[in-house]
């Protein structure tokens, strides 16, 4: 089922029968096996790739390895990739992929080998003019490295380590984008405290999750609770996010940290101004959306609020900020790699900064403005200009 909801963005932009018919399905998705032998242990599992809608460039978006990987979760990552490159206004279609394995599972070695098969099996799709994938939950920079040293071109993959045409700031770039996002949110609802004060709670620490948490705290916000899949931790003074860091980094779970330990649910009671989810998909649901004391939630992560929980908060008054300007920090970082394929190495971290904060800034108000002369939340505004450009494209190249 496509994220949008054509009946409530009909009433906003005009979108023919034909569009909707074209704009309801993906252009392409793939089941691939993948079976590879592991010495003793033998791997037979699917790979899913989802090309949404590539009017607007190739595919782009990440690889997920992680054990509830579906088709149906693929596709809907993908769809969201659209609109997220067509928001931001980066050159991209939507895509996204994704092995169905519990990469905690395997060792270092054996998780190369597994990465070497999936591009054998993918050889013609990953391309920098076809599908241009990054890291994802479950992979990251050595995966991507992997993936350049079986390909050879430097731009078939975004999200490499620096020492191998990785451009500095990539790893950061999506949580810098959150961090932003909570900031300019903090604007918009008439925050009367400076964000030194402000309380955030933030579900997921990995590698979006610690990195809003490094952003926020140098802005001078208090991190007063976290979670990851272990539990949550809480200190009303705020979390020591430099020694969180280094805690996770020696692969150590969150509530082995010494806080006060709270449970994954009692992180969303929290008294605080801003909630940050940074985990998973349909992290609120109708059972946990009445729970949310923040005023602000920022999406972090892609599509972590159920359609049933967002009516709920919307009818609370919360304000959102969507995923697919809240978490597109990455691949706008993503297409400075990709264009700059032969010598991204060269670009500055503040330069990525610079360029991720112009675009989000910018996207921003647009959505804001839109949303005032629509009466609107920031979610359908959003959508809205996004699916007005993918439509744009769509006439240009004379699709419909
Ligand atoms: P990751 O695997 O590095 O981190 C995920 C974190 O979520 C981990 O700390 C994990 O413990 C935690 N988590 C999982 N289930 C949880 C639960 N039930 N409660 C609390 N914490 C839980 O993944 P990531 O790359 O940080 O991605 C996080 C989200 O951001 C995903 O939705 C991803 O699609 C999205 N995203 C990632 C990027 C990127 O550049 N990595 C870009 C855009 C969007």
């Amino acid at each position: 089922m496509s994220i949008l909801n054509f009946e409530k963005l009909g009433k906003i932009i005009q979108i023919s029968d034909c569009t909707r018919t074209i704009l309801e399905k993906p252009e392409m998705e793939m089941t691939l096996r993948l079976d590879l032998s592991l010495g003793e242990k033998m791997l037979c599992t699917d790979t899913y790739v989802v090309y949404y809608n590539t009017v607007r460039g190739p595919a782009k978006g990440g690889i997920r390895f992680a054990p509830n990987v579906s088709l149906e979760n693929i596709r809907n990552f993908a769809e969201i990739m659209t609109y997220k490159t067509a928001l931001i206004g980066v050159p991209f279609g939507g895509g996204k992929s994704g092995v169905k394995i519990n990469p905690k599972e395997y060792t270092r070695f054996e998780l190369n080998e597994i990465v070497k098969e999936f591009v054998h099996i993918m050889s013609k799709e990953i391309d920098p003019r076809v599908y241009i994938p990054a890291p994802d939950v479950g992979t990251g920079p050595r995966e991507m490295m992997v993936i350049y040293g079986e390909k050879h071109i430097p731009e078939c993959v975004t999200g490499k380590p620096v020492s191998v045409g990785g451009i500095p700031g990539r790893k950061e770039s999506t949580g810098r984008g959150v961090a932003t996002c909570v900031r300019l949110g903090l604007e918009t609802i008439g925050n009367d405290k400076s964000i030194k004060n402000v309380k955030v709670a933030l579900q997921g620490f990995g590698k979006v999750g610690s990195q809003v948490a490094l952003f926020l705290n140098e802005m001078g916000a208090k991190i007063i609770g976290a979670s990851d899949t272990s539990g949550g931790i809480f200190n009303p003074n705020g979390l020591n996010v430099l020694e969180l860091i280094e805690h996770k980094e020696n692969n150590k779970l969150l509530q082995e940290y010494s806080a006060e330990p709270i449970s994954g649910g009692e992180l969303f009671k929290l008294d605080v101004d801003v909630l940050v989810l940074a985990a998973l998909e349909n992290a609120i649901t109708e059972k946990n959306a009445n729970d949310i004391k923040a005023k602000l939630i920022v999406e972090g992560a892609n599509n972590p609020i159920t359609k049933e929980a967002d009516e709920i908060l919307n009818g609370n008054n919360k304000i959102i900020i969507p995923d697919i300007l809240a978490s597109s920090g990455g691949v706008i970082a993503s297409y400075v790699e990709w264009y700059k394929g032969k010598s991204g190495s060269l670009t500055e971290k503040e330069e990525i900064y610079s360029i991720v904060d112009k675009l989000i800034i910018d996207t921003f108000y647009q959505m804001v403005q839109f949303a005032k002369g629509n009466r609107i939340n920031y979610r359908d505004s959003a959508l809205a200009i996004a699916v007005k450009k993918v439509i744009s494209a769509m006439e240009d190249r004379g699709w419909i």
